[in-house]
């Protein structure tokens, strides 16, 4: 695969925050239904009126059932959020770990990636052990 790494134009850094932002709508929904199909009657008014991590956090998760849901869609909203914190500071597109340009080919399928692929499967392969 082609690697281009370089600092990335303004335009397309607007085009990443927007598929970040469809992503972060997109895992949203899928917590909201994961958890309709899940969870007690009594809870479900309650997460209509969340959209964000912060509202999240307010509640009391006391079902074992919701942070089941959760758990599995948090890392992704992690680093999702963590990719349009990165925008605002201007440091969008670095690797977290090494500092270099994550690669656009890489980026254009995962707008959230905080890893350049080398750092990333070097990490995971210390996390497997
Ligand atoms: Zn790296």
């Amino acid at each position: 695969m082609k690697k281009t790494r370089r600092p990335l134009t303004k335009e397309e850094i607007e085009g990443f925050k927007n598929k970040l932002l469809e992503l972060k709508e997109e895992i949203w929904k899928k917590i909201a239904r994961d958890l309709k199909e899940r969870v007690k009657e009594e809870y479900q008014s309650i997460l209509n009126d969340i959209h964000d991590e912060e509202e999240l956090a307010q509640i009391d998760l006391q079902e074992e059932t919701i942070l089941g849901v959760l758990d599995a869609r948090r890392k992704e909203l992690e680093a999702i959020t963590q990719a349009l914190w990165r925008i605002e500071k201007g440091e969008y597109g670095r690797c977290l770990n090494c500092g270099d340009w994550i690669c656009l080919e890489r980026l254009k399928v995962r707008p959230q990636a905080l890893y350049c692929l080398p750092c990333k499967d070097e990490l995971e392969r210390i996390q497997s052990v």
